[in-house]
């Protein structure tokens, strides 16, 4: 294995990292550093979070770089405030030996008068997003004429994250003979375009996961309500018979309610989380590890020391927040050759995170519909069945009984017998299931176009500007005339606002202006965000009159919402409703483009 000392970096940098605790480079270093010391070619990295790629790309730069020179002279691009700042800090980590290093983040969604004043002098390292880093070259605040090392970090999710077009520009903007270095977690088409496009023969290399999951392990996911999560959860288990798995919550109080109603709806599980004893801790975890118990309701932290080698399923009540905690936890089923699926019950607005965590464990998660009334059934039924075929019949004990038995049943044929003995069972499961509403968020492209939306407004009060309903409808004097798009205007938003919990609906972009949709009760923070931080001479007001056109008016219908019927058996939340949605954008006529976009911000 090779030393830092070993890869050429100055002694400065050398002696900080030592201080940091890094003795050897990680795998995506060692590749790295070197071809970027030794090298003329551009790089294509593909390498995860938490694989070291900050220092990967960041020792080579700041050892590049020519502290007395006051110029930006590396320029570094990532999707999201948090990742700038976190790279910033590494960056000034690293270079905190080296005297008259600069390096400074600059982010939307933060007074960018602060930011300009930090840009006075400007330093050897910018640590950019895309959308401001566009602002502020416009105000002519950022020259990057003297940039000869840029990197793109997650490029991926910068793309995701709908900065296309800020990313060309920029990559416009920079000298053509600096070196590019891409890091990206996958490798989509785009990427592939980016880099034939913007960068000189470059070389690609791959790096180990740290987060990759095991083969073994079928990702699946559901998507529901918030509100049917618990109706969900019922009907997976009731469609895996023979699930025996762990059901993870994030909450002490919501694995005790799991728990609670699992066990009154009549199932076999038990919970267990910090409130309770050590000695019943160690109870309920015996009765799980000896199959006495099917479902453990758990939280992370108390079934840390649970290990049980042989797990069917591992179900995420919610999504846990951070990728690891995923992969942990997924990693309890598949084990020994064996193979587990890990399911998730997500709701609308977490598609996002199931295409976060895909990106990072490299795993594709399969959506499955829930499961109706009727699918269940028949499951059970053939469950059962099952078990009767490979019932071990004792005929010591069963035999004396059987004379007294066939007199009695004796006027029965064959097929009444059987279809009796199979409405034994099946008569509960039919009761319980009759009626039951379907839980599934309508179709796949339509919930994604209303991912933000969903179950919160209707659109009865369509082609009016302004406020309307609970929504308000907003105005930007950008359109196709400055190459405005959807994504661009969300890239905007993001920047501007940094909040993700701001959902954007119905971008509708003109010839000279572009109309979006956001909650009224989030419409006030949008307004300010974009008085102050909005790029200069951009005011966003509240649409007076939505653009129109008839081929648009005419293809789109509003459902509302429908009222589902209550099941007995699932009425335990009377709150399920399912909304109806919206056409497929595509059938919009004229600028429409992608209406429904959830925002990615980190
Ligand atoms: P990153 O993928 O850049 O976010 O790095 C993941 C973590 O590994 C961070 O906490 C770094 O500080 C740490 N790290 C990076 N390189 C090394 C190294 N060579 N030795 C020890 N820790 C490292």
């Amino acid at each position: 294995m090779s030393t830092f000392q070993e890869l050429g970096l100055r002694e400065e940098i050398l002696t900080a990292i030592a201080e940091l605790g890094y003795e050897n480079p990680m795998p995506v270093q060692a590749q790295v550093i070197p071809f970027m010391l030794s090298q003329p070619n551009d790089l294509v990295a593909l390498a995860q979070t938490g694989t070291g790629k900050t220092a990967a790309f960041g020792l080579p730069v700041l050892n590049m770089i020519d502290p007395q020179s006051k110029q930006i002279q590396s320029l570094i691009l990532a999707p999201t405030r948090e990742l700038c700042i976190q790279i910033a800090n590494d960056l000034k980590n690293y270079s905190s030996k080296m005297r008259g290093t600069k390096i400074v983040p600059v982010y939307g969604g933060e007074s960018i008068v602060i930011q300009l004043r930090q840009l006075d002098t400007p330093p050897q390292v910018l640590v950019a997003t895309p959308g401001r880093l566009i602002d502020l070259i416009r105000r002519g605040k950022v020259k990057l004429d003297a940039v000869r090392y840029l990197v793109l970090d997650e490029a991926d999710e910068m793309l995701n994250m709908g900065f296309q077009d800020d990313l060309e520009t920029i990559l416009k903007e920079v000298p053509t003979n600096r070196r590019t270095l891409l890091f990206s977690a996958t490798m989509p088409k785009e990427i592939a375009r980016i880099a034939k496009n913007y960068m000189t023969d470059h070389e690609e290399i791959e790096v180990g996961t740290r987060n990759s999951g095991s083969n073994n392990v079928e990702h699946v996911f559901y998507m529901v309500q918030a509100s049917n999560r618990y109706l969900a959860l019922k009907r997976i288990v009731d469609m895996n018979p023979d699930v025996y798995g762990i059901i993870f919550c994030r909450t002490r109080q919501e694995t005790k309610d799991v728990a609670e109603k699992l066990m009154k709806d009549g199932y076999n599980a038990d919970a267990l989380h910090g409130d309770l004893s050590q000695a019943q801790r160690d109870t309920v975890m015996g009765k799980f590890r000896f199959r006495n118990l099917q479902l453990l309701v758990a939280t992370d932290v108390a079934a840390r020391g649970l290990d049980v080698s042989d797990l069917t399923h591992v179900i995420n009540y919610n999504l846990p927040d951070d990728v690891e905690v995923y992969t942990h936890r997924s990693g309890r089923t598949g084990r020994a050759n064996k193979k587990g699926t890990s399911v998730s019950i997500i709701h609308t607005r977490e598609r996002n995170r199931i295409r976060e965590i895909e990106r990072i464990i490299k795993r594709e998660f399969k959506q499955l519909p829930v499961p109706n009334g009727m699918d269940i059934c028949k499951r059970q039924l053939f469950h059962m069945i099952d078990r009767m075929e490979q019932v071990e019949v004792n005929h010591e004990q069963i035999d004396p009984f059987m004379d007294q038995v066939n007199e009695k049943l004796e006027y029965l044929s064959k097929e009444d017998l059987l279809m009796r003995f199979v409405s034994l069972e099946f008569n509960r499961f039919l009761e319980y299931y009759k009626n039951a509403q379907d839980l599934n968020v309508p179709d796949r492209k339509e919930s994604r176009q209303r991912d933000d939306f969903s179950g919160r407004g209707e659109r009865s009060d369509r082609g009016k500007g302004g406020r309307r309903g609970n929504r308000v409808r907003f105005k930007l004097p950008l359109g196709h005339k400055q190459n405005t798009t959807a994504r661009s205007i969300l890239g905007l938003i993001n920047e501007t606002t940094n909040d993700k919990s701001i959902s954007v609906g119905d971008i509708e972009v003109t010839n000279k202006f572009t109309f979006f949709d956001v909650f009224a009760d989030q419409a006030e923070r949008v307004m300010r965000a974009f008085e102050e931080n909005a790029p200069s001479g951009l005011r966003l007001t509240v649409a007076e009159e939505r653009p129109r056109n008839n081929e648009y008016r005419g293809n789109r219908e509003s459902r509302g919402y429908e009222r589902n019927d209550r099941s007995r058996n699932d009425r335990s939340d009377s709150r399920n409703r399912r909304s109806g949605g919206y056409r497929d954008s595509s059938a919009r006529g004229g600028n429409a483009e992608k209406p429904w976009r959830r925002r990615n911000r980190a």
